[in-house]
């Protein structure tokens, strides 16, 4: 069997350690003779999983106790509609910065159901690199904020949490969510869809501050309703039991690493060597000012696109796959999520160095 450094942007990789021990306790779960996507997600054993998975995520997140954790359906996707059909009920006024596809997605989504005003917050410098305004100003009486942490398409993340004041913000974290620590207090809400970083497609972590839950418009579907999925421990109806299981054990993973903080550690070196190599070779270009660069998606250009084909394919044999850039903004694309080694990025650096000296 051999394994590649896999650059995909979601579905990702996952730790190897972690799938090894789903894959050992595929067929019998614990004993049970039975597999965990075979159980009830009401049996005894599946509820007390479910719940230990709840409680490793609020020690590594450090969840304060006046916020709900929910696992729920419908991706990042599905947020962009939850999010207005629960928040979007005082005055039905939101603000949404956007600084890229998803935000402006999200954004898009919103009107449907309100008065969401877009704040286009990024632009290019003179130097013609891309970055974020910070002066931004919101309507004082808007039900909430709205802001992408990682825009997963171009590669910006936001390391300093956007001033909402007193409105409640909401962040879409889908593509950094515990790829450091965070301080979830500073937040209303926070959404992140499982397959970037935490576990397969298929479940999407919501924590959301308990004043706001149990505001929800008549028309929100129940699965989508915030108050009837954290009272019923979000079991109101059938979760993704595999995708909570793997969640689960990931939490344990990133716990036994000596939790997020050292994570940080990792991603800062693992993206520090990438864009410092980048950085300096003729070969490649960037597209996003040094301070916004994303630790997680590092979307790269070569000079001469007329390569990009032959420096895919070469890749491919190289044991590197999934470099290809998102269709809206071609060139490549090296997504480098927690589960990525540090081995993964030198082998991505090393061939890219041969390939242009080889080709240069
Ligand atoms: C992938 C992604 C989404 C969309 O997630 P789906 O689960 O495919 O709906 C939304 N926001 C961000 C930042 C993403 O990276």
């Amino acid at each position: 069997m051999t394994r590649v450094y896999n650059f995909s942007a979601g579905p990702s990789m996952m730790p190897e350690d972690v799938m090894k021990l789903a894959q050992s306790e595929f067929l019998d779960y614990r004993g049970l003779g039975s597999s965990v996507i075979e159980i009830s997600h009401r049996s005894k054993d599946y509820v007390a999983l479910a719940a230990e998975a709840e409680r490793d995520l609020r020690d590594l997140l450090k969840v304060p106790d006046n916020y709900r954790v929910l696992f729920m359906q419908g991706g990042g996707r599905g947020q962009f509609a939850a999010v207005p059909m629960n928040l979007l009920t005082g005055t039905g006024k939101a603000d949404y910065i956007t600084t890229g596809n998803w935000s402006k997605d999200a954004h898009t989504e919103a009107l449907k159901y309100g008065d969401a005003r877009e704040i286009k917050a990024d632009f290019k410098g003179e130097d013609g690199l891309i970055r974020v305004r910070g002066d931004l100003q919101f309507r004082d009486d808007a039900d909430y904020v709205y802001y992408c942490a990682n825009e997963t398409v171009c590669g910006v993340e936001l390391f300093d949490i956007p001033d909402a004041g007193d409105r409640p913000l909401v962040a879409d974290v889908s593509s950094e969510f515990l790829s450091k620590p965070m301080d979830v207090s500073r937040f209303g809400l926070i959404y992140a869809g499982a397959q970037k970083n935490v576990a397969p497609a298929g479940l999407t972590i919501v924590i959301v501050r308990d004043d706001l839950v149990g505001r929800a418009m008549k028309c929100c579907p129940s699965i989508f309703d915030y108050k009837i999925l954290a009272d019923k421990d979000s079991m109101f109806n059938t979760p993704p039991t595999f995708c909570w299981y793997m969640a689960g054990l990931v939490f344990k993973w990133l716990k036994e690493l000596g939790g997020l903080e050292e994570m940080e550690k990792l991603n800062i070196a693992k993206s520090d060597f990438l864009y410092g190599f980048l950085g300096s070779c003729d070969f490649y270009s960037l597209a996003v000012a040094p301070e916004f660069r994303s630790r997680m998606n590092v979307p790269f250009f070569l000079k001469d696109e007329s390569l990009n084909e032959k420096f895919l394919a070469e890749a491919k044999v190289a044991g590197l796959t999934s470099l290809k850039g998102h269709r809206i903004l071609g060139g490549m694309r090296a997504s480098i999520y927690n589960a990525m080694p540090m081995d993964g990025v030198k082998a991505l650096v090393k061939f890219m160095e041969d390939f242009a000296a080889k080709a240069g």
